[in-house]
């Protein structure tokens, strides 16, 4: 078990060439059984099985990771955290999400390095602006903390943006969550991962579940079949974002949720010129510039479902030429890296969290684009639902139930935005 970093840690180390610095989490060998196996080894599992343990003692507790944890989309995305959602259900779950992250470096004792650099989504014309304004009110009074800009404002925060007059899609303002901003990817999955450990959780990598082991008689959940062997559960949580449709089928159920390629982008590193997330959902483009310097983009989903982890060409060209559209001196910026992960959508692009049709087997799935952000809430409540076998009150919104019930939660509808 490590112990906890701390200045004297530091020095200490220092001074003995930091060759004394215990493993930040252990490689253990499965057990025949837990009490608990969470699988899917990214943001979502490792912050539930944190949560297991701390909030609920539930400590006999495996994470099953097919490849390395956090090589899923967690490793993968462009980090934004933020929590401008319209419907009251998505407001009050994700600011809680965006509370956790602002005391996540603290309550780990690992630095995730949340940058609360506050985002801009420009607003292109009037009717546009319209729009946005009636979201802030909205999100307003659901206590998140939007607010208009104008023009002469949007210039202030970003002097970069498009100064021509006469663009094709000029700027006229938007709205701004000052409380948004970026979380170091790895940093999370780093973070939850030997927080969890030091508690007792299992972490074990290249360890891909091939089945779900049911009770012939209750039809109840009671083990999974994995490349290293049979293990048996009193209790199995599913956390595998694009691959969750698979898993489910295993379980012997389907999920209305559909998988795609997301891709993300990142330039050569540059000097600091943009200090915040800056968007635009007109021209489907988002821009951050990370601590190394490059500038990591993001646009729409590739248009046609896929488990092919690379992303196509004409998505790329879309989100570059909207990024030029709207800053166009990065015209001339190389592009470094590009990459893609697979994200599950549910049709009102909302997550599906709580119980699943089978007997102790619960669903963490339907982050599609934006589960990111989810990651401390969404480990919180799915631990307590995991735990106590109820859903959290945060999620109850977000059941399997709501599509048999007609109930959706249509936030690509209300917010404008795919997640
Ligand atoms: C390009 C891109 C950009 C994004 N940008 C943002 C953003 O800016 N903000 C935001 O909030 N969200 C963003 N997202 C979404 C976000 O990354 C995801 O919603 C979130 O990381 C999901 O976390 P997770 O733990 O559920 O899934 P993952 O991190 O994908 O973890 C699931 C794990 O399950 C494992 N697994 C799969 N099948 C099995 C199996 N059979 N057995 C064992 N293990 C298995 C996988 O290997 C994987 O490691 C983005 C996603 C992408 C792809």
């Amino acid at each position: 078990m490590s112990g906890a970093y701390s200045a004297l840690q530091l020095v200490r180390n220092a001074l003995t060439g930091h060759r004394g610095w215990p493993k930040a989490w252990r490689s253990p060998q499965p057990r025949p059984a837990y009490d608990v196996v969470i699988i899917g080894g990214g943001g979502h599992g490792l912050a539930t099985a944190y949560y297991l343990a701390r909030n609920h003692g539930v400590r006999n507790v495996a994470v099953l990771e097919k490849g390395w944890i956090g090589g899923g989309n967690t490793g993968r995305n462009t980090t934004i955290v933020r929590s401008d959602y319209y419907y009251p259900e998505s407001a009050a779950f994700f600011d809680r999400s965006v509370t956790l992250y602002e005391g996540l470096s603290q309550d780990l004792n690992f630095n995730v390095m949340f940058s609360q650099r506050g985002m801009l989504t420009i607003g292109h014309s009037r009717g546009e602006m319209d729009f946005r304004r009636k979201l802030v009110n909205g999100m307003r009074l659901n206590g998140i903390d939007l607010e208009m800009v104008d023009e002469a404002q949007a210039r202030a925060m970003c002097p970069l943006l498009n100064p021509s007059p006469s663009a094709r899609y000029p700027i006229l303002g938007g709205m701004v969550q000052r409380r948004a901003g970026t979380v170091r990817h790895d940093a999370v999955v780093w973070g939850y991962a030997r927080a969890a450990d030091r508690l007792g959780v299992d972490i074990i990598q290249n360890c891909a579940v091939t089945g779900v082991r049911r009770d012939p008689v209750s039809g109840a959940v009671t083990g999974v079949e994995t490349t290293r062997g049979l293990i048996g559960a009193g209790k199995v949580g599913l956390a595998v974002a694009g691959h969750s449709s698979v898993v489910a089928a295993m379980a012997g159920f389907r999920l209305p949720l559909r998988s795609y390629a997301l891709q993300a982008f990142v330039s050569e590193p540059l000097k600091p010129v943009l200090d915040m997330v800056v968007s635009s959902s007109v021209l489907n483009i988002y821009v951050s510039q990370s601590d190394k310097g490059g500038l990591v983009l993001g646009g729409n989903l590739d248009p046609y479902a896929s488990y092919a982890q690379r992303g196509n060409p004409p998505t790329m060209e879309a989100v570059l030429s909207g990024l030029i559209e709207m800053i166009p001196a990065f015209s001339r910026v190389r592009l470094l890296r590009q990459w893609a992960g697979i994200v599950d959508y549910a049709h009102d692009s909302s997550p599906v969290l709580g119980l699943s049709p089978v007997a102790n087997f619960f669903l963490n799935c339907g982050w599609g684009g934006g589960g990111f952000k989810a990651i401390p809430a969404g480990g919180e409540t799915f631990a307590h639902t995991v735990a106590t076998g109820q859903p959290h009150p945060l999620i109850k919104a977000f059941s399997l139930d709501r599509f048999r019930d007609q109930a959706l939660v249509d936030e690509a509808a209300a917010a404008g935005i795919e997640h």
